[in-house]
């Protein structure tokens, strides 16, 4: 849209339907000690006025879009929805902070907008209209409860607890309205609002060359839309002829027409607040974090192989032969269970840091007996000797089977478990950290201290689950200090990973394998310090 488009845009419509962005750019709003002035974010007027139920924007870090989700909330829940909004952001201080700060700045700025607003004396509720806001904190269970709303907005997205996410979406339930915005600087692939902006229409900002007509997206042809002249500052250029272009000659465009819910990439490109000298001079400066350079400047994902597993990392661990039927010597196994099935992987410790993958699969409730009946019949046959089981989900059968078994063990997750793994041999259980233990059986493949049989049917299936979780740094509530978890990406199938979680967790706790070939590796073995045996 044009820079004159929001004049235009309301043109068409009638005066009921006037656009929220013709309406906001003609109160002569404040923000921040600057005048509110849509023509200088052309990107901006689209997402003012999108109805779709679900709107996704993965966008750069300080993008000054709070103004944006502010706005858009109060415009809604005065002009749209009978019920109001429900606003959430990753934690309670989080709310306080923008209450008392951002919020009420606004507020002062605008007398127009405070006009609108009752209320503004608590500190988490407002009324505008007939309608209510409710600031909220994602971590809080009950603060979540029993709020009917026609809308929810998610600030910061990948920093919220995903199971409160759909927790919170049931407030939508009953209203005609059930809008969803989330908006969120992206972390890691496929993860959080990155998975959902690829499930969407993935509209991106195409900005008109005025001498060629070419029609350039700077976060797609990032970094040839950047040019550095000869007096060293940067402009925005046309990929095709060079010459510099405006990103107020841009529009939206769908990569993905179709898909039900709306997706915008706003990165610091056609942000008129960064200037695009700083963003070369960061991309070429050594030392920078590349990461945050991905997520906060692009607004794009970003992970290496210390936090995500790939193929290539994967397919370097199998070796020539084929999976093993059986095995004499003894081995060690790991078990992931499910309502009806169970995930399992076995392998012999070959060396104190080495673990020769047998076998893998998944066992289903069946013709050929429960999974717990059958998983019974592997440890026999791989002469199993030691087993860990995830004894959190299915707590009740679990301990049946233990009963039964003294070589398994049944594991649990404590956040306060430093370093070592916590055996009870008494009650066969296990206590570890769950990222240092996830930690640790990732760094075994990565060091290609493991070997997978040979790649079969079951191959592509394991490497999927394998995958599907991924590591993230983020700010702990209570202390402030950064911290580390696994997450999972996209759809929640990462049964194998926690297998192999719970398989490495056993061999630390296991002899070297007595007289059994270690098998070859297909790939040259590069050997690196450190073992899966030390969390
Ligand atoms: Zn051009």
């Amino acid at each position: 849209m044009s820079s004159q488009a929001v004049d235009d845009y309301a043109v068409e419509q009638t005066l009921e339907e006037v656009s929220i962005a013709y309406r906001l750019q003609h109160m002569e709003l404040k923000c921040e000690g600057e005048p509110f002035d849509l023509r200088r974010y052309p990107y901006l007027i689209a997402p003012y006025d999108d109805d779709s139920d679900d709107i996704v924007m993965r966008k750069g870090g300080q993008m000054g879009m709070t103004i944006l989700c502010v706005l858009r909330t109060i415009m809604r829940c005065k002009y749209m929805y009978p019920r109001g909004v429900l606003y959430l952001m990753p934690t309670k201080d989080d709310v306080s902070d923008f209450s008392k700060g951002r919020f009420d700045r606004i507020m002062r700025e605008n007398p127009k907008l405070a006009a609108m607003v009752s209320g503004t004396d608590a500190a988490h509720i407002k009324r505008i209209g007939n309608a209510l806001v409710y600031f909220r904190g994602v971590k809080s269970r009950s603060q979540l409860k029993s709020i009917p709303v026609d809308g929810i907005v998610y600030d910061e997205y990948d920093e919220m607890d995903m199971s409160m996410v759909a927790l919170a979406d049931k407030r939508l339930d009953g209203s005609s309205f059930q809008h969803r915005f989330k908006i969120s600087t992206p972390t890691i692939p496929e993860f959080g609002i990155d998975w959902d902006y690829l499930q969407s229409d993935q509209k991106v900002w195409k900005i008109k060359c005025q001498h060629c007509n070419h029609w350039t997206c700077m976060e797609l042809s990032f970094p040839d839309c950047l040019l550095r002249l000869k007096d060293n500052n940067v402009i925005r250029c046309c990929v095709k002829c060079k010459k510099k272009i405006d990103p107020i000659n841009g529009e939206w465009v769908a990569t993905q027409p179709g898909k039900s819910s709306s997706g915008y990439w706003v990165s610091q490109l056609n942000s008129d607040r960064k200037s695009p000298k700083i963003i070369l001079d960061d991309y070429e400066n050594p030392r920078t974090v590349i990461s945050e350079f991905y997520n906060h400047r692009l607004a794009m994902s970003y992970a290496d192989l210390d936090d995500l597993l790939d193929d290539k990392a994967l397919n370097a661990c199998c070796r020539d032969d084929f999976r093993e039927p059986q095995s004499t010597s003894e081995t060690v196994m790991g078990a992931d269970v499910g309502k009806n099935d169970i995930h399992y992987v076995i392998a012999r410790k070959v060396s104190p840091s080495n673990l020769m993958t047998l076998d893998y699969a998944k066992l289903v409730d069946g013709d050929s007996g429960t999974a717990f009946e059958q998983l019974h019949d592997k440890i026999i046959r791989y002469n199993v000797k030691r087993c860990v089981i995830d004894e959190m989900a299915e707590t009740r059968s679990v301990r049946e089977f233990k009963d039964n078994h003294p070589e398994v063990a049944g594991c649990w997750y404590n956040p306060s478990q430093r370093k070592e793994y916590d055996w009870n041999y008494h009650t066969q259980t296990v206590t570890v950290n769950r990222t240092e233990s996830l930690d640790a059986s990732h760094r075994a493949i990565t060091r290609t201290e493991v070997t997978f049989p040979r790649p079969d049917e079951g191959w592509k299936g394991f490497c999927q689950q394998m995958k599907n979780l991924a590591r993230q740094r983020i700010t702990d509530d209570k202390t402030g200090q950064s911290k580390v978890v696994w997450v999972v990406r996209g759809v929640k199938n990462d049964h194998f990973r926690h297998a192999w979680n719970y398989l490495c967790i056993s061999a630390s706790d296991a002899p070297v394998s007595s007289g059994a070939p270690g098998g070859r590796r297909r790939s040259k073995l590069v050997k690196r310090p450190g073992s899966f045996m030390s969390a």
